[in-house]
């Protein structure tokens, strides 16, 4: 029996049991190893919680591997897959505030905001993957001659590794467990050793919600170690990963090493707004500093780069200047707060030290209410206004509150500074001309362009990178076929041989 510590909130003393989720309960690695996750607003230690390694994993995934066999995978219908799934739902908004707040805490955004921005669309995302339980079919194949028949079966692949960073817990959480679990897949999920709180908590929900043991399994764990045993797993057959490129590269390599087991990568971007002379500039500048700063900037599809057309370049910078004053730093508890901390001291440092970078290349920094601060990996926004595409700042993830502004004169010489990077997450048109912003979305290797709009996302629309931000796609109906193998059925119904 696991461990379990009372962390005291706004909204009261949340219990939260720190032990590894295996089999549908809380149990102590074998190693009895701990490590511990850090308050980013404080720089305090919330709690240590137990950590994986390679003998845990395997005990989960043979958990899982049963529970695919008995339980879940083909033994049950997507009926009853779809009633669990709308199940963990409910609880997950009947309690959406205390995860609000233990998110807060444990990654430092503002609760007000993972509750109705994160945990409101997680409850979505599940709940649009269980409409889908029910309603994954494959196709009737007609043939010639007729004495033969075919037919196509989506079958869940299996046993599910799942590997989730720090900047969006709960989302990353319900992104990927939602289609796993509506086509029938089981699932080892392995949270950011930076965030682990309510991935855990959410373990208490998925026995609540009545699945059965080793449907879903939590693993938390160190990258390296944890992270790596599950990647590498041939008892796993499909890993699915957020988190960096360099990562992303050695999960890859962990799957062709192992058992060529399924790969889906969602990585990092440096994503370009290109804001043309005919667009509304007030709205687009809203748009533009939402796109760099929110979430601190630790947001795969940051709005990092923003290219401005020569003729409304100064009038443009004036308008970011005057409305980054809107953007209020503090922490995730204060109901002022737009933005929390950065997640960490090396992310703290890894930001501070691209800010200098900036300044040392020349670009012109603009920084909003610079505030010393005794505690807390706090960063104020940057803006970079004469940008050139070889800096550093320029072409490199900051994963921080960092906007870099550049300049073009044609559409052409727009695209082209847009595409210049090896990332293709995202990208954004602002331009009142309609022929212009199809012309433009079609010609960004990206795989989400907003036109006039920045950075919001749905469940109903496909997510994924092009070029070095990953392979595959989540949320849409395109998820449901990172977590099913095609099986093609040929049927003989004539009688004779051949
Ligand atoms: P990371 O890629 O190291 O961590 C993401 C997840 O991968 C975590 O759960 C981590 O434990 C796990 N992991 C780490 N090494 C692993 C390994 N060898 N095998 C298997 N799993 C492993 O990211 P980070 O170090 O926390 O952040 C570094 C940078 O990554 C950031 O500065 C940012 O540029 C980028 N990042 C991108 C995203 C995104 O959403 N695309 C999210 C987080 C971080």
């Amino acid at each position: 029996m696991a461990s379990s510590v009372s962390i005291q909130l706004p909204s009261g003393t949340a219990n939260v049991n720190t032990g590894l989720f295996i089999d549908n309960k809380f149990v102590l690695p074998k190693n009895g190893g701990t490590f511990e996750t850090i308050n980013p607003a404080t720089e305090e230690v919330i709690c240590a919680v137990s950590e994986a390694t390679s003998e845990d994993i395997d005990a989960a995934v043979a958990s899982a591997r049963k529970a695919f066999k008995t339980t879940w995978g083909m033994n049950v219908s997507g009926t009853e897959r779809g009633r669990l799934l709308y199940k963990l739902a409910d609880l997950m908004e009947r309690d959406q505030q205390v995860l609000a707040e233990l998110e807060s805490l444990d990654n430092g955004k503002p609760a007000r905001i993972a509750r109705d921005g994160d945990i409101a669309d997680s409850v979505a995302c599940l709940r649009f993957y269980a409409g889908f339980a029910d309603k994954v079919v494959g196709q009737q194949i007609g043939s010639n001659p007729p004495t033969k028949f075919a037919y196509t079966r989506e079958e869940p692949i299996g046993v599910c590794g799942q590997i989730i960073p720090w900047n969006y817990p709960i989302m990353m959480w319900a992104w990927k467990t939602g289609p796993a679990l509506a086509v029938g897949c089981t699932v080892v999920m392995k949270p950011s050793e930076l965030t682990p709180l309510t991935a855990l908590k959410l373990c208490e929900l998925i026995v609540e919600a009545g699945f059965p043991p080793g449907v879903f399994n939590c693993v938390p764990a160190l990258g390296s170690v944890g992270g790596a045993a599950l990647a590498a797993h041939p008892g796993v057959d499909k890993i699915a990963f957020t988190g960096s490129t360099v990562t992303g590269r050695k999960i890859m390599e962990a799957a062709a090493r192992s058992n060529l087991k399924k790969v889906s990568l969602e990585l990092g971007g440096k994503s370009a707004s290109l804001v043309f002379e005919s667009a509304d500039l007030e709205q687009t500048a809203s748009w533009a500093l939402m796109g760099g700063l929110y979430n601190t900037g630790q947001d795969c599809t940051c709005g990092s780069r923003v290219y401005v057309q020569s003729s409304v370049y100064e009038k443009f910078i004036d308008i970011i200047k005057e409305k980054i004053t809107a953007y209020k730093l503090g922490e995730g508890f204060d109901p002022e707060s737009s933005a929390g901390p950065l997640i960490s001291k090396a992310q703290h440092e890894k930001v501070l030290t691209f800010i200098d970078k900036g300044i040392a290349a020349g670009a012109t920094p603009f920084i909003h209410s610079p505030r010393p601060r005794a505690k807390g990996y706090f960063v104020d926004p940057v803006v970079f206004t004469d940008v050139k595409r070889e800096m550093e700042i320029v072409r490199e993830e900051i994963f921080g509150p960092v906007i870099c502004i550049g300049r073009f004169d044609t559409e052409q010489e727009a695209v082209e500074l847009a595409n210049d990077t090896a990332y293709g997450l995202a990208a954004a048109v602002f331009s009142k001309d309609g022929g212009q912003c199809i012309r433009v979305s079609s010609a960004l290797e990206a795989g989400t362009v907003w036109i006039n709009q920045y950075g919001l996302l749905s469940n109903q629309s496909p997510f994924g990178g092009y070029k070095m931000s990953g392979i595959g796609r989540e949320l849409g109906s395109y998820a449901l076929a990172e977590y099913t193998a095609v099986k093609s059925v040929l049927w003989n119904v004539g009688e004779s041989a051949y």
